[in-house]
């Protein structure tokens, strides 16, 4: 008997118990190692006034055991409660969502027999930091913030789990053709950090045709890193395409911790009727044990799995008349599953975790900081709130010019109007006002302008500082 390792369980809501159980007795019977804390999650800790849908005290057991094994919760409809995964995430730095997504033709059906395909989602940046302001009566704002280290971390996961794990390709999917910056500086990063991995075949696709060919020929790829916004997405079109959601487990890989679940939610209206497939977050379970270091009980599961499945034993969201062989509940599943552990699948192909590393601590190396001296401050763009014509707003603007800032050009949303452009654009209540310098400035000079337009009657509501990088633009340019 090996060491046991302390893991965290949650039962979650609605389908939540059945499914926990289930996949418990099975790591049980195939001889995991664990040392179980549960803890109570979701519906009843809402309910209870915690607006995470966690109580303080669980918080210790996940700070000691570093690994969390969750069922899905229901999330109460209003009263203001957090998602708790974000809270999870954000709280152990769980940086990479990892949901491999595989079909399993001809014994569960699909219209994408050969799909084997890895996402990697960004999991803690982009539009998911939450940062979200009604600026004017008629524009509300949400900031995509993408950090250079946060995506040489998963990025570099990317490829170490790729070079782990044998997989032959890494595709990056972003949108910089639109957004220079941050997608750009995803992709561009995606490049440099592809050149250390040369055996790993590489590729980028702008998001959308990208997601396109995903949706259509997903055999076309192997493993995919993106951004938050678009990995939640295509992670959800990836494992719908492979028969059902109800197959897909994840793993949630942090500095801090990891977290692994099922990528469905509590299907209450399924709860209390033993008729939930517990795959799900039983492969979320064979996740956690590749990594906590039990590879050959990983592997026994993930096999007997995959046998129970090749015999058409189905619960009832994959069977179907002519392909499954019997209709099974929850606890049944189990019990064939359990069955089977010590056999391999005849068709499918099986699984060896013990001859891979198993999920590695990525460690990323020491970031560039880009010094001081790079960095030079140009001007800035002040959001005015404003109904004025653009001729009266220019005018009053232009009016409020410093020794050292002069306003050069003016856009409503992403629309240069003035001192050229179309006006006969819609235009909403927020400006763009973008000063720039005449010879040095500092940030006195920014606040000297703002004073102007405090004391000229002009409503800023936000302000961005400019800056080049090296020469190099850190704002977008009028067009
Ligand atoms: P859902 O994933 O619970 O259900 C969608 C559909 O899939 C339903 O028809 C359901 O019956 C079916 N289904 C899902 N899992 C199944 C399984 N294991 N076996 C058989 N059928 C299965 O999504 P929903 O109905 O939109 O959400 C229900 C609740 O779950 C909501 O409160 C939502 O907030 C929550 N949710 C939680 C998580 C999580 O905890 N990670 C994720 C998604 C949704």
């Amino acid at each position: 008997m090996g060491k046991k390792h302390p893991i965290t369980v949650a039962y979650g809501d609605g389908i939540g118990p059945e499914i926990m159980k289930a996949t418990l007795h099975i790591l049980q019977e195939a001889g995991a190692e664990l040392e179980i804390e549960t803890i109570e999650i979701g519906e009843k800790a809402y309910l209870a006034g915690h607006l995470t849908g966690i109580e303080e005290k669980s918080w210790d057991s996940l700070r000691r055991t570093k690994v969390f094994l969750k069922a899905p919760i229901t999330t109460p409809q209003g009263g203001g409660y957090v998602s708790l995964n974000v809270t999870i995430r954000t709280s152990l730095g769980l940086y990479a969502n990892v949901r491999p997504c595989v079909s399993y033709a001809p014994f569960i059906k699909t219209n994408h027999p050969k799909m084997d395909v890895v996402i990697v989602r960004e999991n803690e940046e982009d539009l998911y930091v939450g940062i979200e302001y009604r600026q004017t009566p008629d524009v509300a704002t949400a900031t995509k913030l993408n950090s250079r280290g946060g995506s040489e971390r998963i990025i570099r996961y990317a490829f170490e789990y790729a070079q782990t794990f044998n997989r032959k390709k890494v595709t990056c999917f972003t949108k910089d053709n639109i957004l220079k910056l941050t997608d750009g500086l995803f992709h561009q990063i995606f490049d440099e950090i592809s050149k250390e991995y040369p055996a790993i075949e590489n590729e980028h696709w702008i998001v959308d045709i990208g997601s396109a060919k995903l949706a259509n020929s997903p055999e076309n790829f192997d493993l995919i890193v993106m951004p938050n916004l678009y990995g939640d997405i295509n992670s959800d079109i990836a494992g719908q395409i492979t028969g059902s959601i109800g197959l897909i487990g994840s793993a949630n890989i942090g500095v801090n911790g990891a977290m692994f679940e099922a990528i469905h939610g509590s299907a209450p209206k399924r709860a209390g009727q033993d008729i939930a497939n517990p795959s799900a977050l039983l492969l979320s379970a064979v996740y956690m044990l590749v990594h906590i270091h039990q590879p050959d009980v990983a592997s026994r599961i993930h096999n007997a799995w995959l046998k129970t499945l090749e015999e058409g034993i189905h619960t009832y969201d994959i069977y179907s008349e002519g392909v499954s062989q019997r209709k099974v509940g929850t606890k049944e599943f189990a019990d064939e599953v359990i069955k089977r552990l010590g056999q391999e699948p005849n068709v499918l192909k099986s699984v060896d975790y013990a001859s891979q590393k198993g999920y590695k601590e990525v460690k990323h190396k020491e970031r560039t900081h880009l010094t001081s001296s790079m960095r030079e401050l140009m001007g800035v763009d002040l959001y005015v709130y404003s109904h004025e014509k653009i001729e009266t707003l220019a005018a009053r603007c232009e009016q409020l010019n410093t020794p050292s800032l002069s306003l050069t050009t003016i856009f409503n949303r992403g629309v240069t109007l003035w001192p050229k452009g179309f006006r006969e654009s819609n235009c909403v209540d927020q400006w763009r006002c973008r000063f720039l310098r005449n010879g040095s400035i500092n940030l006195h000079s920014i606040a000297a302008l703002m004073h102007r337009f405090a004391d000229g009657g002009l409503e800023v509501v936000k302000t961005e500082n400019l800056y080049t990088y090296n020469g190099k633009p850190g704002y977008s340019q009028a067009t």
